[in-house]
């Protein structure tokens, strides 16, 4: 252990607290130039149908390659992006990034497909988060049906402006999923009220579904649930057939996970996925 005088107060640190918050002020140094320095990628991970096995949608996923720290998990570097502010700045990137290609599809009349973003809650607050949106769908021409944004219930604290805002984006015909469903710390009451469209169980449920019968009974309860209120349920984390039996069971629409497909490159969507359309 080692002290520093801080003004009046004195402070202890542990070196392991002290070196890893130089480490993450690099990180986040690092960060701040990942996009001009073309660092930042996205891969894509394919939704199955569970009832035809076809596969229309994807979720847009970042990756980040540095000379430094090496491919690092977006599990360590949103927090990072998240705490500094420049996550407004990458999920733009993603957007713009994420827009191109959906407006190729749109141009090839794929309008049936549809990629899913994942949505900071600091992007969500944005004084003018729609604004962006609106002028990113001009821009680009793009169907906004084909969009799907992903929100947390950390996005949706207060109730009056996730109403308001959540409500424009449906105006717009947008697509509104809640990811992580179940791990967040908002009251049920909401999803009767929100106008959202798919519920996103949280792979924490479905993991463990096959040899966990509490969270078997989570994860079917969610689905009941999501059913009674109308909305369409993705099951993410399915890594074992055992899991796909369960949720067909339970007539779950999508499910995400290692056992269909990792994210992957762009180039190996369209080869594996696009090349029999058209
Ligand atoms: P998420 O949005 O819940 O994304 C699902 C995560 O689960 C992804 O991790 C995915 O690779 C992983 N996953 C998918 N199937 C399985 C499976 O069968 N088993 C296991 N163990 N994991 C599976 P990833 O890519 O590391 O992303 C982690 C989180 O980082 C995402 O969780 C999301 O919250 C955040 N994130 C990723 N890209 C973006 C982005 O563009 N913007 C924002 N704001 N957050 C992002
Ligand atoms: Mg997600
Ligand atoms: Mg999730
Ligand atoms: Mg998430």
């Amino acid at each position: 252990y080692f002290s520093m005088v801080y003004g009046q107060k004195l402070c202890y640190y542990e070196p392991s607290m002290e070196e890893s918050y130089r480490h993450d002020a690099l990180m986040e140094s690092h960060l701040r130039r990942a996009i001009e320095k073309n660092e930042l990628h996205l891969h894509f991970q394919p939704q199955i149908d569970l009832s035809t096995g076809n596969v229309e949608s994807f979720e847009a996923l970042l990756r980040w390659s540095n000379p430094k720290f090496g491919d690092v998990s977006p599990v360590k570097f949103i927090p990072i992006a998240e705490e500094s502010g420049i996550i407004v700045m990458i999920g733009d990137w993603v957007l713009e990034e994420v827009a191109k290609i959906l407006s190729e599809w749109k141009k090839r009349e794929w309008l049936h497909l549809r990629i899913a973003v994942n949505i900071s809650p600091l992007q969500f607050k944005e004084e003018n988060f729609i604004e962006k949106m609106k002028d990113l769908i001009e821009r680009h021409s793009l169907e906004p049906s084909m969009l799907e944004l992903e929100i947390t219930e950390s996005s949706m604290m207060d109730v009056d402006k996730t109403m308001i805002t959540l409500s424009e984006l449906k105006e717009m015909n947008m697509i509104i999923s809640i990811d992580d469903f179940g791990t967040g710390y908002s009251s049920l009451s909401y999803i009767k009220s929100y106008p959202i469209d798919i519920i996103k169980i949280d792979k924490s449920f479905i993991q463990e579904m096959d040899c966990d019968q509490r969270n078997q009974a989570i994860a079917k309860t969610i689905i009941h649930l999501a059913h009674s209120l109308g909305l369409t349920v993705i099951a993410e984390g399915v890594e074992r057939l055992e899991h796909v039996s369960i949720l067909k069971g339970e007539n779950c629409e999508k499910a995400q996970g290692f056992l269909f497909s990792r994210p992957v490159p762009f180039e190996v969507i369209e080869n594996q996925y696009l090349n029999k359309l058209n």
